[in-house]
């Protein structure tokens, strides 16, 4: 197909779905979908994030009544304009899996009526068993609230006619928030900061509080050989790619370092060495928090109209074993794992066989242990970051495309819709890493796609929607010392206690160690929540915090968590980075009295 043909079937296609939108049709709207069709819809047809597939579901969503009207109408898309001269102008598809999935794809633009905002769209098309072109998705995405865009309009660079210095500027801006904070982000991770950063150019005063004495701590305090295991491109923070001077994969010490100065580009107002004192009251009257924080040696009251939790993945999970307080070497979770040389000539078990566990084993051969034991009670998903490159992390666009794009197209398929593509796509993925998995197998490594037992194969991502990457080993390195023996692994067995020099397996088996660290993962997000919200608020809260909701959204993420004014803002970076700013236009809509 020429790209003349590309764009006549996919302006032909828009142009009637807006028909059916401007008018309000619902009935003609569904019909530009496949009967096996998506919509993912973030923000346009509702104040919240929604999948949905086949005629029956979309017809029910987009009818329903919302102020005396049907949704299609209520919302009243509009304006639709086709994207032909961008990286995203008309193009051919293809989906990895069974043969057939295949099609034409574009973006286009809209407005939407109600709210009045400005929205962006992705389809892709197939034709039906009539030769008519359909929506096998259609992603409806709202990018700015019209009047209350984006905006560093402040940032000219002169101050009241340079009557005042860049300093007092920035100085007299974090008085105004630090006095009347509109939101409090309770976290400066990287997914704080993003939110932080998003709100500053929606206009929204917001405050972080982190814990630790710096910005960056949180990975300054990771282990020592942590580098990040996503490339640097895909792993950029909102607004800021990294310098090119930067490796592909980036040590945390540097990346904590950029994190820092991150702040200071994007003049994000932080509270270091502060945290919440006692738990948070919500005043439902005046609609807004009561929150005590400690600030250094300061108590400080704060009332905020809204609080983003962005405190990060759970607790560390502990294990209790009989024999754990007998055990005479060091025994410590992976998330206090520190110096692999005081350890030198040790014994070392590493309990866990993901991708914490991957890389402190690597830390513990690279300083010399005398003996490192990786143990795997059941099975791992490993994937080799080349694997995972060329699958996953590999743009569709040229060079230099800001990675908004990629955002932008990666989040246009609905979760539940990609999850089953990439699960027709495992055997790709087994392709590519054949010769690994081969010989991991051999030397007794325990391999799976599957989230349980008998569950069935399901692609990477479902175990990082599903699990948080719980099970996975995304590899650099660690699967080559695995091969080679210089990781050991112990398989197959549960742990039946703990003795003064080691660990004994429920088979009567036993291991000698020096050390013992448990990469046994972290609690629920939601265990963190209570701790910080108690139990009356948390309890008004669905059970889960991440994992997917019957639609395919990630539950409470970004988006309304059940209670009002509270929000939950956690992820890795390509989460954050594309959802902070849907984050930040919900909160701007109900500032503005129209959410
Ligand atoms: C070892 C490791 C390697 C990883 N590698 C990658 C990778 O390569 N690519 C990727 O995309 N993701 C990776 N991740 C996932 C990673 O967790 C996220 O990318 C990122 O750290 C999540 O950011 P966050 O801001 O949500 O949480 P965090 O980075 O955990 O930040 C939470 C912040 O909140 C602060 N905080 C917590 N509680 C409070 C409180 N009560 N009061 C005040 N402050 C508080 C903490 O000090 C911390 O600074 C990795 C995770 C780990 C553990």
């Amino acid at each position: 197909m020429t790209s003349d043909d590309l764009c006549a079937i996919s302006a032909d296609w828009l142009k009637s779905l807006e028909v059916a939108s401007s008018t309000g049709d619902v009935a003609s709207f569904v019909s530009h979908f496949l009967s096996n069709g998506w919509i993912r819809d973030l923000l346009c047809f509702s104040w919240n994030f929604r999948s949905l597939s086949g005629p029956n579901e979309i017809h029910g969503f987009l009818s329903e009544v919302v102020d005396g009207k049907p949704r299609i109408e209520h919302s009243g898309l509009r304006d639709f304009k086709l994207d032909d001269h961008t990286v995203n102008a008309p193009a051919p598809f293809k989906l990895p899996g069974p043969q057939g999935i295949e099609g034409v794809q574009g973006a286009f633009t809209f407005s939407i009526t109600q709210p009045a905002a400005l929205g962006r769209g992705f389809f892709r098309l197939m034709q039906d068993v009539d030769g008519r072109w359909k929506a096998l998705t259609l992603f409806t995405n709202m990018q700015d609230l019209v009047g209350h865009e984006e905006s560093l309009a402040d940032q000219h660079g002169l101050y009241e006619d340079r009557g005042i210095t860049w300093e007092e500027d920035v100085d007299a801006r974090f008085r105004a928030i630090e006095a009347d904070p509109t939101v409090l982000i309770i976290g400066g991770g990287i997914s704080g900061l993003m939110t932080a950063a998003q709100l500053r150019r929606l206009g929204i005063r917001a405050l972080v509080i982190e814990k630790n004495a710096r910005v960056g701590d949180s990975w300054r305090q990771r282990y020592p050989n942590l580098t990040l295991h996503t490339p640097a491109d895909y792993s950029s923070m909102l607004y800021s790619p990294y310098p090119s001077t930067f490796p592909k994969y980036i040590p945390k010490g540097k990346l904590a370092n950029f994190l820092d100065s991150y702040a200071v580009d994007h003049e994000l107002c932080i509270w270091l060495s502060s945290r919440v004192q006692s738990t948070p009251v919500y005043d439902s009257s005046s609609a807004r928090w009561t929150v005590e924080v400690q600030r250094g040696d300061q108590k400080v009251f704060i009332s905020p109209k809204h609080m983003v939790l962005a405190t990060g993945s759970g607790s560390p999970r502990i294990p209790t074993w009989n024999g754990m307080d007998e055990f005479q070497g060091a025994l410590y979770h992976s998330d206090f794992h520190k110096d692999a040389e005081q350890f030198r000539g040790k014994h070392v078990v590493v309990v866990g066989a993901g991708n914490a566990s991957a890389d402190i084993c690597q830390d513990f051969v690279a300083h010399g242990a005398a003996e490192v034991t990786m143990v795997q009670r059941s099975a791992t998903c490993v994937v080799s970051s080349s694997a995972m490159e060329q699958a996953h992390f590999k743009s569709p666009f040229p060079d230099g495309t800001p990675i908004e794009e990629y955002d932008f197209r990666t989040n246009s398929m609905p979760l539940a819709f990609l999850l089953q593509v990439q699960k027709s796509g495992g055997e790709h993925m087994k392709m590519l890493d054949k010769e690994l998995h081969e010989a991991l197998s051999k030397v007794g490594f325990n391999l799976t796609w599957e989230l349980s037992p008998g569950g069935g194969e399901v692609g990477f991502a479902e175990f990082l929607f599903k699990r948080l990457g719980g099970g996975t080993m995304l590899d650099i390195g660690c699967g080559k010392l695995i091969i080679q023996g210089k990781v050991k692994i112990k398989q197959g067995q549960d742990i039946s206690h703990l003795d003064k020099d080691g660990i004994t397996f429920k088979d009567g088996s036993k291991l000698s160690a020096d050390v013992i660290v448990l990469a046994t993962g972290n609690e629920p997000i939601m265990e963190t929540a209570r701790a910080l919200l108690g139990n009356e608020i948390t309890e008004q809260l669905p059970p889960e915090v991440w994992g997917l909701d019957s639609e395919g959204e990630l539950n409470q993420i970004y988006r309304p968590s059940g209670h009002p004014g509270l929000w939950f803002a956690i992820g890795g970076f390509a989460i954050s980075r594309f959802f902070s700013k849907h984050l930040g236009l919900q909160i701007l809509a109900r500032e503005l009295d129209i959410a």
